[in-house]
């Protein structure tokens, strides 16, 4: 079962109109929330930032919080798995003749889950490899924005080249992965690139850090370099759906020689229990 504009039905027999600004020009925002255990987890934070994307793309609201909790709830009660993820776009809706600029319209809301199976923890521990690349994204990042083509683009690279992601940098500043925040640990510290245009900031980032604090990890949420990254004592990568993977080898070069780092490990821990709570 899926969502859509207020029916609850057949993923087959979900459809939307060919002038969906959706569709014609990836005119809208998303989403995506994982459920462990049947609930949903920490939908405050998401529901805020994507809150954040409509106003920067000047999206009225279609739903409060508390119409967005009964939705969700209910798509939740139609499926099986404990642990989900759900896929929420919102687009401006159709208009009646392809233009660049818009007016009122009523938004299309399209959410769909999905079973969310996080790697354990014996299968992160074997470390994953990235490669770096030129950040070519515009300069609005932190919208969570559905047109996605160089995420696209990089992701098929990923695949191609056989590697978990594509560390992205911008006058050799790292700025985030692909589809995901990138973080370093230099002198016992942890550093990330600081919110703001360049990044999406991420909710699993937030949990990251939080879960840095808990170990004992000190964070400064500054800029780092290529050469940093690649002679990082740990990296890490985050998202909603990998949690916090450790990077072991970018670029053909070993991190830390090619071994999981002990920061990682306390830092995975406490995230787990986050989940927990
Ligand atoms: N950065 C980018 C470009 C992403 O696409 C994502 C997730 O899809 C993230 C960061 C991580 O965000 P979150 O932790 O909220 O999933």
């Amino acid at each position: 079962m899926v969502y859509l504009n207020g029916n609850f039905i057949k993923k087959n027999q979900a459809s939307v109109s060919v002038m969906d600004r959706g569709f014609l020009f990836g005119d809208g925002v998303y989403e995506v929330i994982p459920v462990y255990q049947g609930k949903l987890f920490r939908l405050t934070a998401h529901l805020k930032r994507l809150q954040n994307s409509l106003d920067a793309i000047k999206i009225p609201s279609p739903h409060s919080n508390n119409e967005w909790l009964e939705i969700l709830n209910q798509l939740l009660g139609y499926s099986q798995p404990l642990n989900q993820s759900l896929y929420l776009q919102i687009t401006r809706g159709s208009d009646t003749q392809r233009r660049h600029s818009f007016e009122a319209l009523t938004p299309t809301v399209y959410i769909e889950s999905s079973p969310l199976i996080p790697k354990t923890k014996q299968a992160l521990k074997q470390g994953f490899s990235a490669i770096t690349q030129t950040d070519i994204r515009w300069s609005r990042c932190d919208i969570k924005a559905t047109s996605l083509l160089a995420n696209v683009l990089y992701s098929q690279n990923a695949k191609e080249n056989q590697v978990e992601e594509i560390i992205l940098h911008r006058n050799d500043i790292v700025t985030e992965g692909a589809t995901s925040n990138v973080f370093i640990i230099k002198n016992k510290t942890l550093f990330t690139h600081p919110s703001g245009a360049h990044i999406l900031s991420g909710i699993t980032r937030d949990l990251a850090l939080e879960s840095a604090l808990a170990c004992k990890l000190p964070i400064n949420e500054s800029v780092f370099s290529v050469d940093e990254l690649l002679n990082a004592d740990e990296v890490w990568i985050s998202s909603s759906t990998r949690e916090i993977m450790p990077i072991t080898q970018i670029d053909n070069q070993l991190i830390n020689h090619g071994k999981i780092g002990t920061y990682w490990e306390c830092v995975y821990n406490h995230y787990q229990q986050l989940k927990n709570d």
